[in-house]
């Protein structure tokens, strides 16, 4: 393999090993390989002129060419700053610097024909451009290329001269050593079907653009590379898996027919069919399934976990259920006891607050195979907690989960692999899924239960209080109940609980005749059961609470939502918290209250929020504002450090990636065709990085 590219940096011509060592730790270039997919983050455009008659301040920057018709010093001792007078045929401008005159007195010459590039600025009256980039007109003409890269680089490079420019000509002199070295990586096929150029003319002009064609060819390329190469690392991935991992064959469903004939109250939606068959057909295949079912909040999961957990209990295996926090966990045993003493099922709940002597019984009760439903938290995936036989493991809202969290789940079983349903109810756009959970299967619960109707959003700010707080009684009396949620930021906690405080005493005043309820991160778990209890039996009427009722607490009655300081949740929570209400039949309401003055993106996030309640929506505004690597969920992923591509722009390019990866694994499944060996090689170099298996 291309072994020249591998060579250490600091044997480029013009870096050395000082040099070299602060382009290791500033950018993370260690090799020729690094610095030739060291990309630009964007281009100056130096093709246009502009007449100096033409320059107004708003503009980010200007190219002017003309002449220097004199040079003057203006002010005295530190104050000084050197003014040049700068003509072409329009008009006249005035070029500053601040420092450095007397280096600049010796570089420019009045009279000689220069390009300026810089910001122009409104100075007083008139418009200067100061500490201008400027070179002779015949300096330029020789560079050529016009579309100007232009690097990342840090104060500690800049120091050592390794400006923007320094990196451009780096590129440069290894462009010419490695021009017989820049191999073709993607199948001909696909470079044909796509239209793409090669790799060399694509690494050429990434960094030596001679027009916008060139550069958006180049950049079209590389992003389909990366992208191409992550997909078929992930459905590769998952082939082996497929072929690997052994699971259970569970094919016996006679508690589900049980549980439809005699316990069920509802029908069904179509989608939630769906799903149950497509995660019966995996329970029947004989190898692992990996599955994520993504549903918005409110699209019934539960239930639908609950159906698959049946299927693998007829089939003879134990099964848990985690949830991320204790009041969900409570939830879910409470919910689904009833089921479970009607089907005759043993179940066991173990949590971190379960007492030792309780614990110790459920331990060896999951060991002798007299659990059939475990639910708990955390705690299900320490050590000591073994299984006779863990056939599917159901983990709900799954991005409180870390990925090693996840991955000890495979130690609680000898021969085989548990079969692992994911869950989460937060919607993550295509693209980032397609990433993400690449390799994983995806069931989607794209339906809500017939009957819902769609909850009310509203804005308003902090001086419509009173008109809030009257709307609030209204629905009380019509026998509503009320949540009103304070963010709770971890670095400002103290402040953040004096607003929750406050905020209870003010509802306390405005709602004197009412029971109201106050749950807070900073009391006990008994205490928090004990409030949420009182609110669900209907005892309490308001909820003032920070953000642990975000997942997953299931009260029908709840119809209103008043979200306090809304303006500093991002979208994702704002989702998840309105998702709290519009569980029963009535119609609800979601307030958003703000303060008075709102950043242009918390704006926009209010305005998304009252716009519509499609979570799948909602998430792509998401990405659009913060990009991936933000999102809920993918922080600790490493999958979104991608060097080029951006998924929340390059959807189409990684739709056509993905596609033509399925289709290339269908013709050649184990990569062993000759035109395949460099994408393969290409794919398992990475391998060990990331454990891509285990991300579910
Ligand atoms: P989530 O997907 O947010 O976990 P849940 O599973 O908690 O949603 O379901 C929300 C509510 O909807 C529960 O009260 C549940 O019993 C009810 N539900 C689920 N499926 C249906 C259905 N097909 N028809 C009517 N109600 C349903
Ligand atoms: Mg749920």
């Amino acid at each position: 393999m291309p072994s020249f590219l591998d060579t250490k940096i600091e044997y480029l011509k013009g870096v050395g090993p000082n040099k070299a060592e602060l382009l290791n730790k500033e950018l993370g270039v260690f090799t020729y390989y690094d610095l030739i997919t060291y990309y630009p983050f964007r281009y100056e455009d130096r093709s246009v002129i502009t007449p100096i008659s033409g320059i107004s301040p708003e503009m980010q920057q200007v190219q002017l060419s003309g002449i220097i018709k004199g040079f003057k010093q203006i002010g005295h001792g530190r104050k000084v700053r050197l003014v040049a007078n700068f003509i072409d045929e329009t008009g006249q401008v005035e070029l500053v610097w601040f420092t450095g005159a007397t280096w600049i007195l010796n570089k420019l010459k009045a009279g000689i024909p220069y390009i300026v590039y810089g910001k122009p600025t409104l100075f007083g009256r008139t418009i200067n451009i100061a500490h201008p980039e400027i070179d002779p007109v015949s300096d330029r003409n020789s560079q050529g290329g016009y579309i100007q890269p232009v690097y990342h680089t840090t104060e500690k490079l800049k120091a050592k001269f390794l400006d923007s420019k320094a990196i451009s000509k780096l590129q440069k002199e290894l462009l010419v050593q490695a021009l017989d070295h820049l191999y073709e990586t993607l199948p001909g096929a696909v470079i044909q079907i796509h239209k793409l150029i090669s790799r060399k003319e694509a690494l050429i002009y990434i960094h030596f653009p001679r027009s916008h064609d060139h550069l958006r060819k180049a950049t079209n390329r590389l992003k389909y590379e990366e992208l191409f190469l992550i997909q078929l690392k992930l459905l590769f991935q998952k082939n082996i898996r497929y072929d690997k991992n052994k699971g259970l064959i569970l094919n016996d469903s006679s508690l589900v027919t049980e549980f439809y004939n005699n316990l069920l109250t509802f029908e069904l939606t179509v989608a939630q069919k769906r799903v149950i068959k497509e995660v019966y057909s995996d329970l029947r295949s004989g190898s692992q399934m990996n599955r994520l079912l993504q549903g918005d909040v409110g699209s019934g999961k539960t239930v639908v976990a609950f159906v698959c957990m049946l299927i693998a209990i007829s089939g003879g295996a134990q099964t848990a259920l985690m949830a991320p926090t204790e009041i969900l966990a409570e939830q879910h045993f409470n919910g689904l006891g009833d089921f479970c003493k009607k089907l005759g099922l043993r179940m066991a709940r173990l949590t971190g607050s379960t007492k030792k002597s309780e614990r110790k019984i459920i331990l060896s009760m999951l060991r002798d195979g007299d659990v059939d439903i475990i639910v708990g938290t955390h705690a299900l995936l320490e050590d000591p907690v073994q299984f006779k036989q863990l056939g599917l493991a159901v983990i709900d809202e799954q991005h409180r989960f870390g990925v090693a969290q996840r991955a000890r789940l495979w130690q609680k079983t000898e021969n085989y692999f548990p079969h692992v349903l994911v869950m989460t109810a937060t919607p993550i756009p295509r693209t980032l899924a397609m990433t993400l959970y690449g390799d994983l299967d995806i069931s989607l619960l794209d339906e809500m239960p017939a009957g819902r109707k769609p909850i009310k959003t509203s804005h308003y700010y902090d001086s419509a209080r009173l008109k809030v707080f009257g709307f609030i009684r209204d629905e009380i009396r019509k026998g509503g109940q009320v949540y009103i949620v304070y963010p709770l930021i971890e670095e400002s906690e103290k402040s953040d609980y004096k607003d929750l405080m406050d905020g209870y005493e003010s509802v306390s005043r405005a709602f004197p005749d009412l029971a109201i309820s106050i749950v807070h991160g900073r009391m006990k778990s008994e205490d928090k059961d004990f409030e949420v209890q009182r609110f669900k039996k209907g005892e309490t009427k308001i909820m003032v609470a920070t953000t642990v009722i975000e997942v997953g607490v299931d009260i029908p009655n709840a119809s209103v939502m008043v979200i306090e300081n809304s303006e500093r949740f991002g979208l994702a929570q704002l989702h998840q918290l309105r998702g709290r209400v519009g569980r029963g039949s009535d119609q609800s309401y979601c307030i958003l209250m703000t303060d008075y003055k709102l950043s242009k993106e918390a704006r926009i996030r209010i305005e998304t929020m009252v716009k519509t309640t499609d979570g799948f929506e909602i998430a792509d505004v998401d990405l659009q504002l913060r990009g991936p690597g933000d999102l809920a969920g993918t922080q600790q992923s490493g999958v979104l450090d991608l060097q080029i591509a951006d998924l929340a722009r390059d959807g189409k390019i990684l739709q056509a990636a993905r596609s033509s990866a399925i289709d290339l694994l269908e013709g050649d499944p184990q990569l062993l065709k000759e035109e395949h060996r460099t994408i393969k090689w290409l794919i398992s170099s990475q391998t060990e990085e990331i454990n891509w298996g285990e991300i579910s």
